[in-house]
């Protein structure tokens, strides 16, 4: 498979220590509306960067004003140390992709992949090779003369990527790029993306509201919330070590408990909750409300008690839910507290519904976030 569209004919004037998008307090109002609240983010050439968020949080508005499709009210913005104040958006060295694709109907897929070049009036012989490798790198080259109508979604999707690809782009921008597929196929092009992104060396942002997606592409991930970041950091730093409440609850499933911090003389500070859990942390916390936030995968559920534990509760299977690979539960403890528990489909005996059990986890395993 043909790799020279790694090889971008813009003038590279910039040190690899420039980062490639530079965010410095960008903010955008619309009317009262503030969408977007002054977000300060450094993107390194060849990253593969999501940002992630519930909808409404600002997301594509921020990719909207790095496209150029949207002026910021307030901030700067950098692409390879230049300020994009009076850049247009055709003349930046981005490309986007959207998540409805954005084709022309009227066009073939070559057509549609050439047409950014013919508009430059790129000379026919560039033309037909940009278009021809473009179309390759995206393993579209059979379906050149096909109508969009023609393709699934998928094949339109390569065709979309195609089209932002031909123009060698230094930045890729994504939209939701796999938003219309079904769950297969958004696997399938979840690889595809990840080998295109390997194979070009050149930077993504993705902006998604699907976590998974987020975590298994990304390299870094920031996490939006009402126009501001919550937190940015690699997939494991905002899986593992949310540092909000927020985070924890959007990123993955997560049991959360608020409790005030007591320190506990020698050993491990105490988080008592309201209902009277007394739950164990490792964070050196003296005192003050926190949020506890545990994993289901980090919990142990057996039928008898565990011979050591920091934490250790009983209580009653509620619900449980076959997965194949593991099984969801809900277990109820003696106060009355409900938790998740995801239990890998190892046991010969599956836990049944109102089973009394315990469950216990590693004072290393939870979070306490300062609330
Ligand atoms: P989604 O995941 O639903 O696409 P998002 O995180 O991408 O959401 P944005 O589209 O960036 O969110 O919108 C952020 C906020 O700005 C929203 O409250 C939205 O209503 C508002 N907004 C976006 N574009 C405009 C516009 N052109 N005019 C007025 N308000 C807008």
């Amino acid at each position: 498979m043909s790799q020279s569209l790694s090889r971008s004919p813009l003038p590279r004037t910039t040190s690899s220590q420039v980062p490639d998008v530079e965010l410095q307090g960008l903010l955008k109002t619309f009317g009262p509306d503030v969408a977007v609240k002054g977000l300060d983010l450094t993107i390194s050439k060849g990253e593969f960067f999501s940002i992630l968020g519930p909808s409404g949080c600002g997301k594509t508005t921020t990719l909207r004003m790095i496209a150029g499709f949207d002026d910021p009210t307030d901030g700067a913005l950098l692409i390879q140390g230049q300020s994009m104040a009076q850049v247009p958006a055709h003349r930046r060295p981005v490309n986007t992709v959207f998540q409805n694709y954005a084709l022309f109907d009227h066009m073939s897929a070559w057509d549609n992949v050439a047409f950014g070049l013919r508009v430059k009036r790129v000379g026919k012989g560039e033309v037909r090779s940009h278009v021809g490798e473009a179309l390759k790198l995206v393993r579209m080259e059979g379906f050149a003369q096909k109508y969009p109508k023609q393709l699934s979604g998928g094949q339109r999707q390569r065709i979309a990527l195609a089209r932002a690809l031909v123009n060698r782009p230094a930045v890729m921008l994504l939209d939701e790029p796999l938003g219309a597929l079904d769950l297969k196929l958004r696997k399938q092009m979840q690889l595809e993306l990840a080998n295109l992104h390997q194979r070009l060396g050149i930077t993504f942002i993705m902006v998604t509201h699907d976590q998974e997606e987020a975590l298994s592409l990304s390299d870094r991930i920031a996490v939006m919330r009402d126009g501001q970041i919550e937190q940015v950091g690699s997939p494991s730093e905002i899986y593992e070590q949310p540092q909000t409440a927020f985070v924890a609850d959007f990123i993955g499933e997560t049991n959360l408990f608020s409790g005030q911090v007591h320190a506990n003389g020698s050993g491990l500070p105490q988080v008592a909750t309201p209902s009277g859990l007394q739950i164990q942390v490792a964070e050196s916390l003296t005192h003050g409300p926190v949020d506890v936030s545990i994993r289901p995968e980090k919990i142990d559920l057996s039928p008898q008690a565990p011979i050591r534990a920091d934490n250790c509760f009983q209580g009653l299977v509620r619900h449980t839910m076959y997965l194949g690979t593991h099984v969801h539960c809900v277990v109820e403890l003696t106060t009355g507290d409900r938790l998740m528990v995801l239990q890998p489909n190892q046991a010969k005996h599956l836990p049944d519904s109102k089973m009394p059990v315990y469950v216990s986890w590693a004072a290393a395993d939870c979070r306490a976030l300062v609330t």
